[in-house]
């Protein structure tokens, strides 16, 4: 590399960071632009082919060992549910087998089986979500066939394996045959109370064997035999558990992550939004867009990050700190400075002068850059 290359790759490596323009503004609801590049990424996980996403807790892997880890029965002892060749069964008599850790908002794989040995009980059993207030039926639901009979009512719809028990039946019913592996993938989130009004009754979003059979249930209630849906829960985290119906079902592959209430972000437009937090939080960001723009000497990025500072916050210190970045750009545009007119960043700097002529941040005859491309 001769010393021309040299200085060249220098100047390029020099120039690559420029804040990209965003889309619509913040406003009352939205600390955040429409792409707005400072907007936090979300966490990286990893979620390979076939493999347990890597922020899950494991409850159960086939061990006796993850079983003494995650697993007790209804006071606290050691369930006595017994694990047999990589699965764990329902040992009929001995109670639901609960949780250690409590959960709340949540995110849950399972994967079970009705037996083969077991015709009248139609292997039973049920994911009890919050303490047992809320069940998702377990239930050989294969061979259904429409009873016309009042004295064989045992596979009436709200009961079949993938319903919010006596509540919601499953959209279609997927089921395999008794003795074949079958899974749940279930989204759950309980009541969201603000002191003592019920903002939000919660939630099951449920797909059985791959397909979607709860579509965001807003539950009614508790959940129960022969029973309208009871109050609705309260209080914070509680176990998850499995249901003993006196029936051998066995399990394989359970594991669950936690996922946040959707009113645990109150700086979004989503359902938890609080202007306050809002305005709390573009105050934060105005101020370290400004910080951003005071530390900089290169007259495009200063343009922009005050710009920023000014669509978070606006404010008259920074609105008159732009009159002069303007002018320091242009003349820098008007130099031939390499920080303004190299091709990518002079093609940043026409979208940015679009998007504020768009948005109304100024007029069509304020733009004073040559737009080139
Ligand atoms: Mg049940």
């Amino acid at each position: 590399m001769n010393r021309m290359q040299l200085s060249a790759a220098f100047c390029v490596l020099a120039l690559a960071v420029i804040a990209e323009p965003s889309g619509d503004r913040p406003d009352f609801t939205h600390a955040w632009a429409v792409h707005d590049v400072n907007r936090p990424d979300p966490v990286k996980i990893t979620a390979e082919e076939g493999k347990i996403p890597s922020d899950a807790i494991v409850l159960f892997d086939g061990t006796e060992k993850s079983v003494l880890e995650n697993w007790v029965d209804a006071s606290g002892e050691p369930t006595k549910w017994t694990v047999r060749d990589g699965e764990f069964v329902c040992a009929p008599g001995s109670g639901p087998a609960l949780t250690k850790e409590w959960f709340e908002d949540c995110q849950l794989h399972i994967e079970w089986k009705a037996p083969l040995d077991d015709p009248d009980g139609f292997g039973n059993s049920g994911v009890l979500f919050f303490d047992a207030q809320y069940e998702i039926q377990i239930l050989d639901s294969y061979g259904i066939t429409p009873s016309k009979s009042p004295f064989k009512p045992a596979n009436y719809a709200d009961g079949q394996a993938g319903a919010v028990y006596g509540q919601n039946p499953c959209l279609v019913n997927p089921a395999r045959k008794p003795g074949e592996w079958q899974s749940f993938d279930i989204v759950f989130h309980p009541p969201f109370y603000e002191g003592e009004r019920l903002v939000d009754p919660g939630s099951f979003t449920v797909f059985f064997n791959g397909v979607l059979v709860q579509d965001n249930w807003k539950l009614e209630g508790t959940t129960g035999w022969c029973t309208r849906p009871g109050p609705h829960a309260k209080g914070g985290a509680k176990p998850l558990a499995l249901q003993d119906h006196g029936n051998p079902v066995p399990f394989r592959n359970i594991w669950i992550r936690r996922i946040p209430s959707r009113y645990a972000e109150t700086t979004c437009g989503g359902p938890g939004v609080k202007c306050a937090d809002v305005a709390a939080l573009r105050s934060k960001l105005a101020a370290q867009s400004l910080a951003a723009a005071n530390a900089t000497d290169d007259p495009a990025e200063r343009f922009i990050r005050l710009w920023e500072s000014f669509a978070y916050e606006p404010s008259d210190e920074v609105r008159e700190l732009i009159g002069p970045a303007s002018l320091a750009l242009k003349a820098a545009e008007q130099s031939g400075d390499e920080r303004v007119n190299e091709r990518e960043r002079h093609a940043a700097l026409e979208r940015f002068m679009k998007m504020l002529i768009r948005q109304g941040y100024i007029e069509e005859s304020e733009n004073f850059l040559e737009m080139r491309y």
